[in-house]
């Protein structure tokens, strides 16, 4: 079993993950993050309690906290987490606050059910990192309060509960907003037919992550 540091995990992640008192990564974190950090794309199959959610989440904010890319523009949002429900999205916006506690990047959650104005506010002062569930962040997005053209990575989580949920319009929608020409990271707990064929239609060079044996 390998250490986070011998996965390239930087030293202000490493430092965050201690104090969370992570000794070692789970499996699906030794597969998934050098992958991540490497530029690849990745088809992760993990359920929840695997420790998918640092699996993506801590290669996405060192990706994002080593350097600008060209033609950057200040306030954009760099990465997308969409996700299922609130409750997925506010653990994610936790895990990004722990695990980016001594980096410099801003993050923040949007999710339906709720007055927008908070969550607008926050949006207005620039996000790097934005996790956010299907219908809100479309709805954001068509009152202009949210852009997704500077998106360098996109992750989607749950894919298989996204699908079964009805989201798969929504998620068309957001794949056609982002730049085609980005990183996208893929977990879902299972594979049926129509993930896989989701899965082959928008991953660029697909990994097959581990699943929790
Ligand atoms: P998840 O599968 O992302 O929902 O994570 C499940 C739980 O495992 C969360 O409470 C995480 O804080 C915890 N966790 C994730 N990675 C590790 C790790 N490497 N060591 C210990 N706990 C972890």
């Amino acid at each position: 079993m390998k250490t986070f540091k011998e996965l390239r995990v930087s030293a202000p992640i490493l430092e965050a993950l201690s104090r969370q008192g992570y000794a070692c990564p789970t499996p699906i974190q030794e597969q998934a993050i050098p992958q991540v950090l490497q530029g690849k794309d990745v088809l992760g199959c993990a359920q929840t309690g695997t420790g998918k959610t640092a699996a993506f989440s801590i290669p996405v904010l060192q990706l994002l906290s080593a350097g600008k890319p060209e033609g950057y523009k200040q306030g954009a949002i760099r990465s997308l987490i969409l996700t299922p429900t609130r409750e997925l999205a506010i653990q994610i916006d936790e895990s990004l606050e722990a695990y980016g506690e001594n980096l410099e990047l801003k993050h923040a959650v949007v999710f339906g059910g709720v007055s927008q104005s908070s969550q607008v506010q926050q949006l207005r002062q620039g996000v790097d990192i934005l996790v956010a569930t299907p219908g809100r962040l479309l709805d954001l997005v068509s009152q202009k309060l949210i852009w997704l053209d500077k998106v360098e990575i996109l992750v989607l989580d749950e894919a298989d509960r996204m699908l079964d949920m009805g989201f798969i319009h929504d998620v068309k929608r957001v794949l056609s907003l982002v730049p085609a020409k980005r990183q996208t990271l893929f977990f879902s707990a299972t594979m049926p037919r129509q993930i896989q064929a989701l899965a082959d239609a928008i991953l660029r060079r697909s990994y097959e992550g581990g699943s929790d044996s």
